[in-house]
C-alpha cells in the first residue's frame, strides 16, 4: 500500500502522560494492525521535557505537532487545571482548524479525536469537515457519568457531596455524592461548567472510544458498547497499557531488590505520576506498613503540606521524600522494605512475580496495568475520578480492598496494617487475588486476535477507513 493513501487519524490528547500514553497505545495498533498513519497534536503550554522526549521515540508512521501557545493570563491564580485545560482547546480551535486542514491536504485524514477535556475542540473538526470523535482514557464508569451529566445537572438543586442518595448509573453499584468526579464537587468553579460543556459535546461526537475491557465492567459493556440510538456508537478498545515502563534512575535498583525477594510477597505502593500525602498520613502509611509485617516497595513522595519556608529552613531539601520518613523506620524495615524516591518503573513492577499486591490511588492506567497482571489492590483514591474508580474496583469488580479513614480523612496505622496483611494472608485477599487472575485472563484475551476489544477497533478502523476512498 503506498504510504500517502494510508488512512490517517489526529488525535488531541488532554495533557498530562496518563492521557497520552494510552492514546500512543491506540495509536501504534492502528499502525500495526490497520497500517494507518497518525498525528498526536499538543498544546504548546503544557509541554514538558518528558513528553517531548517520549514523543519523538515513537515509531516514524507517529508523528506531533504543537498547537501554538495560546494566552490564559487573565485565568485567575487559582484556576483549576481542567479549566485552563479547556481554555486553552477553546481558545485553540482556530489554530487546530488550520492544523486539521493542513493534514487533510497532506494525508487522507479520516478522523479527529479529542479526549476528556478537549472536546470542545469539536468546533474545530465541524470547521474543517473532519469527522470527530472522543476518547475516554478512563472506563464506562466514566462515560456513563458524563453521558447523564447534562441531565443530572438540570436535576439537580444542591452539590453532589450534598445528595442523600448515592448517585445510580446503570450497569454500576450506587456511587455516593462525595465519590463522584472530584472536579465536579463544586458547581461554583469554572472547572465544574467545564466538565458539563465537555459532557454535552461527548453526545455530538460520531463514535466514543473508551480505554476499558468487557469483562471489568460487564453490565455497562452490555448496556453501553456498540451502536444505540441517540448517543454515539461505543467503541470499547483496552486495556492499552504500555509494555514498558518509563524507566527514572532507580528503576534497575527496584528491579533487582525485587529479584531478591519471595514470590507474590510484596506490597508495591504507588499513588501515580502525581499523587502526594500530608505529612501525617505518610508517617502513619510508613508505620502501617511497617507493622503490618509484610514486605513493600513504596514510591515515596515529598508531602503535599510541606511549606517554602520549611523546605528553605531543613538541613535537607524537602525534595527528598526520604527525609520525611519516622525517624529510624528505613534502618528498621531494611530487611523487608524498600523506599524509592518519586518514581519506579511500574509496569515491569507489577509484572515481577515477587509482587503479590499492589496499594494504589486507582488511577485507571494504574488500574488496568495491575489487572493486566493479575495483581489484586489496596483502594486509597486522592483525586479526579479516583474515588468512583475505587468504589467500583471494591463493591463492583471486587478486586480491591479498601481501607477504612478516621473522621478527619486519615488513615491510621492500624488499619493500615489490617488492610495490607488481609491482602496479603487474609480471606478476603484470596477472594480478590483469584479475582485479579480473571482479569488477567480476560484482559489478555480481549486484545486477543478475536477479542472483543480487538474486533472492537477493527469495526472502528473500518468505519474510519471507509468513510474516505483511498
Ligand atoms: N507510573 C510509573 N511509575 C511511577 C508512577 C507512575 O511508571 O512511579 C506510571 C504508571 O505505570 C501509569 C501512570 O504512570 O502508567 C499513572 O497513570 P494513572 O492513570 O494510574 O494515574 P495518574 O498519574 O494519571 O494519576
Amino acid at each position: 500500500m503506498n504510504e500517502e493513501r494510508r488512512p490517517h487519524v489526529a488525535f488531541l490528547p488532554t495533557p498530562g502522560m496518563g492521557h497520552l500514553l494510552p492514546i500512543s497505545e491506540l495509536a501504534k495498533l492502528l499502525v500495526d494492525r490497520h497500517r494507518f498513519s497518525v498525528t498526536i497534536i499538543t498544546f504548546a503550554e503544557f509541554a514538558n521535557k518528558t513528553q517531548d522526549t517520549f514523543l519523538a521515540a515513537l515509531p516514524s508512521s507517529i508523528s506531533s505537532v504543537s498547537l501554538p501557545a495560546v494566552p490564559l493570563s487573565d485565568l485567575p491564580a487559582n484556576a483549576r487545571i481542567e479549566t485552563r485545560i479547556s481554555l486553552a482547546a477553546a481558545r485553540s480551535v482556530h489554530a487546530l482548524r488550520s492544523i486539521l486542514l493542513d493534514l487533510q491536504y497532506s494525508t487522507r485524514l479520516v478522523a479527529f479525536v479529542g479526549d476528556l477535556f478537549s472536546a470542545v475542540a469539536d468546533d474545530a473538526a465541524k470547521a474543517a469537515g473532519v469527522p470527530y470523535y472522543v476518547f475516554i482514557p478512563t472506563n464506562f464508569l466514566f462515560l456513563a457519568l458524563m453521558l447523564e451529566l447534562p441531565a443530572l445537572d438540570a436535576a439537580m438543586t444542591c452539590e453532589f457531596w450534598q445528595l442523600p442518595e448515592p448517585v445510580r448509573l446503570p450497569g454500576f453499584v450506587p456511587i455516593p455524592g462525595p465519590e463522584i468526579l472530584h472536579p465536579l464537587q463544586d458547581r461554583k468553579n469554572d472547572c465544574y461548567k467545564w466538565v458539563v460543556e465537555n459532557a454535552r459535546r461527548y453526545r455530538q461526537a460520531e463514535g466514543i472510544i473508551v480505554n476499558t475491557f468487557d469483562a471489568i465492567e460487564p453490565e455497562a459493556a452490555k448496556l453501553l458498547a456498540g451502536e444505540e440510538h441517540g448517543r454515539p456508537p461505543v467503541y470499547a478498545v483496552g486495556p492499552l497499557i504500555r509494555s514498558k515502563a518509563i524507566s527514572g534512575e532507580e528503576g534497575a535498583l527496584c528491579m533487582k531488590w525485587l529479584d531478591a525477594q519471595p514470590p507474590a510477597s510484596v506490597v508495591f505502593v504507588c499513588f501515580g505520576s502525581a499523587g502526594t500525602l500530608s505529612r501525617e498520613q505518610t508517617h502513619e502509611l510508613a508505620l502501617g506498613l511497617e507493622s503490618s509485617g509484610q514486605r513493600f516497595l513504596w514510591v515515596g513522595r515529598s508531602p503535599s503540606d510541606v511549606s517554602a519556608a520549611e523546605s528553605y529552613f531543613t538541613a535537607r531539601s524537602s525534595a527528598d521524600p526520604l527525609f520525611f520518613l519516622p525517624d529510624g523506620f528505613l534502618d528498621r524495615t531494611k530487611e523487608v522494605g524498600m523506599v524509592v524516591p518519586s518514581w519506579a518503573p511500574q509496569i515491569e513492577v507489577l509484572g515481577h512475580a515477587a509482587t503479590g499486591g499492589f496499594l494504589s490511588h486507582c488511577g485507571w492506567n494504574s488500574t488496568l496495568e495491575s489487572v493486566a497482571h493479575g495483581v489484586p489492590m489496596i483502594s486509597w483514591p486522592l483525586f479526579a475520578e479516583q474515588k468512583m474508580n475505587a468504589v467500583q474496583l471494591v463493591e463492583g469488580v471486587r478486586v480491591a480492598l479498601r481501607p477504612a479513614a478516621r473522621e478527619d480523612g486519615v488513615h491510621d496505622r492500624k488499619e493500615i496494617a489490617r488492610v495490607v496483611r488481609e491482602l496479603m494472608e487474609g480471606e478476603e485477599g484470596k477472594v480478590v487475588r483469584r479475582r485479579a487472575k480473571e482479569l488477567e485472563a480476560a484482559a489478555a484475551a480481549a486484545l486477543g486476535e478475536e477479542g472483543p476489544s480487538s474486533r472492537a477497533l477493527a469495526t472502528m478502523a473500518e468505519r474510519w477507513r471507509s468513510s474516505s476512498p483511498a
